[in-house]
């Protein structure tokens, strides 16, 4: 079955509650495999709003990765999303990093995702559960991008995966 990387995030309410019930939706839809640690990290985009929590889990499905797009959109409003302003406050986030290895680049769809590099919340996390994946596109290990990322993630929780 396919393995995907997913990204979770929340900045608004009980931040644990909403990524706790958005992982329990997902979890009708395939198998959660591994889940990071939850970090705290700082707001990326938009500065002035509240800390968030993070963390990436690993996920085979046999969803293809638009249908699973479209899944994780209806979980988001499952957990109480609201429309807010693009990196804006958040009640739950979630986002594709890695799908196999899976070139992408679609308007409503990159994969891998856009900003892998760049977000400490995104990279750190996916290499604590697998620090030998490549990034499809620049055929290069993940891990040689760490290195020039500024890490500036707090454990806060762990979660199982079952
Ligand atoms: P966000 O505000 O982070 O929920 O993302 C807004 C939009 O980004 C979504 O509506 C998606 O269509 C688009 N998007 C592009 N690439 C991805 C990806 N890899 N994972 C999730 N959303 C994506």
């Amino acid at each position: 079955m396919p393995v995907c990387y997913i990204a979770f995030g929340s900045n608004v309410g009980n931040r644990l509650d909403h990524i706790t019930q958005a992982i329990d939706l997902l979890k009708r839809l395939g198998k959660i495999r591994k889940i990071s640690t939850v970090y705290t990290s700082k707001p990326w985009g938009r500065t002035d709003q509240p800390e968030f929590l993070n963390g990436v889990l690993e996920f085979e499905t046999e969803l293809d990765p638009i249908k699973l797009l479209n899944v994780l959109k209806e979980i988001e409003q499952a957990c109480g999303r609201k429309p807010r302003e693009r990196w804006g406050a958040r009640e739950v986030d979630l986002d594709i990093l890695l799908y196999e290895n899976y070139i992408l680049m679609l308007s409503f769809l990159r994969v891998p995702h856009l900003h892998l590099l760049e977000r400490d919340f995104f990279l750190f996390p996916l290499l604590e559960l697998n620090p030998e994946l490549e990034h499809p596109l620049l055929g290069k290990k993940l891990k040689e991008y760490s290195h020039s990322l500024e890490n500036h993630l707090k454990p806060f929780a762990c979660l199982l995966p079952s």
